[in-house]
């Protein structure tokens, strides 16, 4: 594994050299992703334009939005001489996965502080994979998105920073849920301008909607912020797959604003930009019951964009999204319209080894994921 300093052709650090002289990075993924044009799907939604930017392919081992983020994230770990990062999620996230895969290739330590959520199959590969990569996990508070269960978790959180720190006389890195930090942000304002790049190839028209799932609303912000930056016009719409605590106009402009700031004040040649809470376009309604419950909805998406273009979606994030762009293109919304799916999922396969692997090497508070049945929507969808 080699690490190279992140001065390196990233288009956000073409035009602005300073924050490639500034700002932590490691490589990571393989960029840019492909950008294609989903014939048939858009023949069968009537949207003669439409495409989507394959963010499903950003790393060699393992893609998704995550990887962008990490190349910050972990470059900030790296240069601040930490040995352990801590992070955040769901028993099943592919942010924690993405962590422990990451951290392991550059030499860090990883531990995982899970949050239980409904049960599927991508959990128990997730769980199986982090294990693989050696992360240190831990299950932490209840099924529930109250404050009171905030408060288990951030006690688990203290109780397990203080082990680390009398184990290896040093805290872990934190890194927050879904990398969604003002560091994490930048790596999807640089995806916007590589983005402006593939529009003045030629390789897509400057869409008029980006549809993105939105967890922790990272990507969006960066790319609402990087769109704006680029001189872009597109739209972006944020598909809520998590609690609206989580997921609102305010908290984004909050963290778009504050990648703003950093970015500005590495740089005082990147703009000042003020986004207001009138600036989110978010969606509440394709989200469902609860955090990583599957949709109806979804699972047609999924269904739909594997029949027609053979891409595989999930019933937690993007089958969501595209649940929100179907209903649009229904609806007409989208006709004439150049329109870009952004895809956050990974589709790299997860090395043979791991479904070897037995989940009772697992800590037993994981068990429970492997004995119980997945939720009914996975249980009738086919792979
Ligand atoms: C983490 C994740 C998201 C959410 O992205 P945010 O930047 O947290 O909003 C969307 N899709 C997939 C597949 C993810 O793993």
């Amino acid at each position: 594994m080699t690490i190279r300093k992140g001065t390196e052709a990233l288009p956000l650090f073409e035009q602005y050299p300073q924050l490639g002289e500034k700002l932590p990075h490691v490589s990571l993924g393989e960029f840019p992703t492909p950008v294609q044009k989903l014939e048939r799907l858009g023949a069968q939604l009537g949207i003669g334009q439409l495409y989507i930017k394959r963010d499903d392919l950003s790393g060699r081992f393992y893609g998704g939005n995550k990887p962008r983020k990490l190349e910050f994230i972990l470059g900030d770990a790296i240069r601040s001489g930490v040995r352990e990062v801590m992070t955040f999620g769901g028993a099943g996230s592919n942010h924690s996965l993405a962590t422990a895969i990451y951290a392991q290739q550059l030499g860090l330590k990883s531990i995982s502080m899970l949050i239980p959520q409904p049960n599927a199959r991508y959990v128990r590969d997730n769980l199986l994979m982090s294990h693989y990569c050696r992360a240190e996990l831990h299950s932490c508070g209840v099924e529930s998105e109250s404050v009171r269960n905030m408060a288990l978790v951030y006690l688990a959180t203290l109780y397990h920073l203080i082990r680390r720190r009398l184990k290896s006389g040093r805290f872990p890195h934190l890194v927050p849920p879904g990398g969604s930090s003002a560091l994490g942000v930048i790596g999807y304002v640089n995806a916007a301008f590589e983005l402006r790049q593939q529009i003045a190839n030629g390789e897509m028209p400057e869409p008029k909607y980006i549809y993105v799932a939105c967890g922790t609303m990272g990507t969006a912000a960066g790319l609402l912020l990087g769109l704006r930056a680029a001189k872009l016009n597109s739209r972006v719409v944020s598909v809520r797959v998590t609690s609206d605590k989580f997921v609102n106009p305010r908290g984004m402009a909050k963290l778009t604003n504050r990648t703003g700031s950093l970015l500005h004040s590495l740089d005082g040649s990147f703009p000042s930009f003020r986004f207001s809470a009138a600036d989110a376009d978010i969606r509440h309604t394709y989200f469902g019951r609860r955090y990583a419950l599957f949709t109806k909805e979804a699972m047609e998406a999924v269904s739909l964009m594997r029949k027609c273009e053979g891409i595989k979606l999930d019933g937690t994030y993007t089958g969501k999204a595209v649940a929100a762009l179907i209903d649009d293109a229904k609806n007409g919304t989208l006709r004439g319209k150049s329109i870009l799916f952004w895809n956050t999922l990974n589709s790299r396969n997860l090395p043979k080894a791991v479904s070897d692997l037995d989940y009772r090497d697992l800590p037993r508070c994981f068990h429970r994921y492997f004995q119980e049945e997945v939720q009914p929507l996975d249980r009738d969808a086919d792979r």
